[in-house]
């Protein structure tokens, strides 16, 4: 999409020494010419996407600094621009469409009331595990329709108040009549003057058409606290679309998707790890050391330790959102791994060890048995392996 030959300048109509505001009030006015909604030009949409490109270079001081030297920018409008929008805010079913519609003074009337409130608007946000364990801070940016600065969001350029619609004499509906076989037939439709807000403004602020709203882009940092849940939201409060001459803002809603951990699976705010262990490991006792998911960990592996036997560790596990310094535990669950390939000395050892057991591992049970309850060990045991299990295969 980045064409390299175009001269943004140009198509913003600005000279190359424009400031901030004079670009970005040349860009609102190219939008509006030219988007697809509103233009009937066959390259509406090229136009309309060449002019967002121009805007996301000549409105970055990098960027544009880089335009100005190389005649180009690496990646110009290439993680950012028109086709982004309808997965940014796919998840309100909000689109570019909607946001130039309403720009262009269209109101969301359902039956009589016609709403003049900002819409909420939807992103989501992927963190891993390791970073919902840290806290993590998202440069956000995106475009909404923001409170018009130029007349304080009233819409009216010199600062008089809005009039009575002459057309619906302000009540925002027009009501028709039609005849049919059942006799004459009411309805009431937004009245098109107005936009169905009943009211209009004599002398409209030109930089916002009177509707009290500009399309502003919007940069601010989200700082994601540890802890945070998947699924779980983030509200920022009037960040949404701003409502029509002054009407509340609508709210920007972050959700929050926290990627699955080939180390860890998370319950709640404790997490589950494998602890590989040698035979003599698990038949001795040791001191394990183990990365955790945000320090160093000592596992104490008592001697006797059975597959599937899961080992505490308190106080590791991941943070708890709003209460500082407390965190969850880890639950690491024993894996014995059998040594599939055996120096001779080796050999001979398990030999030597199997002789002094037995063939069977009853003595082994008769001792478990002593430690209370061979049923409760076996069914620890069974369900120990298979929530082991289920973790592998992502059930
Ligand atoms: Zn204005
Ligand atoms: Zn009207």
């Amino acid at each position: 999409m980045a064409s390299g030959n175009l001269d943004y300048y140009e198509l913003l109509e600005v000279s190359r020494d424009a400031d901030a505001d004079t670009i970005k009030k040349a860009f609102r006015r190219k939008a509006r010419e030219c988007h697809p909604d509103v233009s009937d030009a066959p390259d509406a949409e090229d136009r309309f996407k060449e002019i967002n490109e121009a805007y996301d270079v000549l409105s970055d001081p990098q960027k544009r600094r880089q335009y100005d030297t190389y005649g180009s920018v690496d990646g110009a409008a290439g993680g950012y621009g028109y086709s982004d929008f309808g997965d940014m805010f796919g998840g309100a079913g909000f689109d570019l469409g909607d946001l130039f519609s309403a720009f262009f003074g269209g109101t969301r009337a359902s039956g009589r009331t016609v709403n003049l409130e900002g819409r909420d608007m939807a992103m989501n946000i992927s963190v891993s595990l390791q970073e919902a364990a840290t806290g993590v801070e998202r440069e956000i940016r995106y475009d909404r329709l923001a409170p018009c600065d130029d007349c304080h969001a009233t819409g009216s350029a010199d600062g008089s108040a809005p009039a009575a619609c002459p057309d619906c004499g302000g009540t925002g509906q027009r009501t028709t009549y039609r005849q049919t076989i059942l006799g004459t037939m009411q309805s009431s439709v937004p009245c098109e003057t107005c936009g169905g807000t009943g009211t209009y403004i004599k002398n409209p602020c030109p930089e916002c058409d009177g509707s009290g709203r500009v399309i502003d882009r919007e940069t601010f940092t989200l700082e994601i606290p540890a802890g945070i849940s998947d699924g779980q939201t983030i509200r920022r409060r009037e960040a949404g679309e701003a409502g029509i001459r002054g009407a509340k803002s609508g709210d920007l809603l972050f959700t929050i998707h926290v990627s699955a951990d080939d180390r860890f699976q998370r319950e709640g705010n404790n997490l589950h790890a494998r602890l590989p262990l040698s035979i003599a490991e698990a038949a001795l006792g040791t001191t394990k050391e183990v990365e955790g998911i945000l320090e160093t960990l000592q596992v104490e592996v008592p001697a006797g330790s059975q597959q599937g036997d899961r080992i505490r560790v308190k106080d590791s596990g991941m943070p708890v959102v709003g209460r500082p310094g407390a965190r969850g535990d880890t639950l690491y669950h024993v894996d014995v791994i059998v040594p599939k390939k055996m120096s001779p000395a080796v050999y001979e050892l398990v030999k030597q060890l199997s002789a002094e057991l037995g063939d069977s591992p009853t003595s082994n049970a008769d001792e478990l048995a002593s430690r209370g309850g061979i049923g409760d060990r076996i069914r620890g045991f069974k369900r120990g392996v298979e929530d082991f299990k289920d973790w592998v295969t992502g059930n």
